[in-house]
């Protein structure tokens, strides 16, 4: 598990901003994974996204704290946790400064209908090309809808690992662009679901506020997350 945490990003979240900035200025392109626990775990059985956290044409960064720690153990220094939602709510910003585009993909559509009345009215300069849910059977189909429509932003909100698997299958016929698997971001920035209060996120313990507002959550998290820690642990002490 150690080569997973190599490859993240370590540096700060101000720093990570400034380079999504200058992503958008010079037009490039990037697959951005933010890394959770949940990730790591599944790619010890997964190739295909172990391959995706292995490439060092992405940008994965240290979305959770137990990441962050997990680095620490194999003497790794990562400085902080850079969210999903963090950086979405960053790059609606930065959209809105440079007037450019933007794409949804996923959510519920009542989820989407929420979050374009968001944008319009605190994001008022960002073009939406377009929006579609995540429950639409041909979900390669909507994609090259997507990268044929060029957006300098595609927010991809289907769940861990479904979005940065379709992302990964399409990306060798991306022209530009930031795409990014943002999970429940959307939910969130919409106002359907509420983020954790700004203590839980302060004391990194959001995981936390999560499982107890979803607890069909907690069989997930077992697997995954205490897993996670288990390998961390016995790969360090080997
Ligand atoms: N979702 C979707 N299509 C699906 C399954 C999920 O669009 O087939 C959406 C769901 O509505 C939610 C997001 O994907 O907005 C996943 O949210 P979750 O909090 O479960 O994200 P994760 O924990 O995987 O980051």
């Amino acid at each position: 598990m150690r080569e997973l945490f190599e490859t993240l990003y370590n540096k700060t979240q101000k720093e990570y901003y400034i380079k999504l900035s200058k992503y958008l200025d010079n037009n490039e392109k990037k697959f951005i994974v933010t890394a959770n626990p949940e990730m790591f775990k599944l790619a010890s059985t997964d190739c295909v996204l172990k391959n995706i956290l292995l490439d060092s044409d992405n940008d994965v960064v240290p979305d959770g704290i137990a990441i962050v720690k997990g680095a620490r153990r194999f003497g790794l220094k990562i400085e902080e946790r850079i969210t999903g939602i963090d950086i979405s709510m960053k790059l609606l910003e930065l959209l809105n400064n440079k007037k450019k585009t933007l794409y949804l993909f996923g959510a519920k559509s009542e989820v989407l209908d929420k979050i374009g009345t968001v944008i319009k009215e605190k994001y008022p300069c960002i073009k939406v090309l377009g929006m579609t849910d995540g429950y639409v059977d041909n979900k390669d189909e909507v994609f090259q809808n997507i990268i044929d429509l060029n957006p300098d932003v595609c927010l991809v909100a289907l769940g861990i690992p479904a979005q940065e698997k379709l992302i990964a299958k399409h990306f060798e016929n991306v022209k530009r662009g930031i795409y990014i698997g943002v999970g429940g971001s959307l939910d969130v920035i919409s106002g359907s679901k509420k983020r954790a209060p700004q203590i839980f996120i302060k004391l990194n313990l959001e995981w936390l506020y999560r499982i107890i507002k979803e607890p069909s959550r907690i069989g997930r998290f077992i697997k995954n997350n205490i897993g996670f820690m288990i390998d961390v642990f016995r790969e360090k002490r080997k």
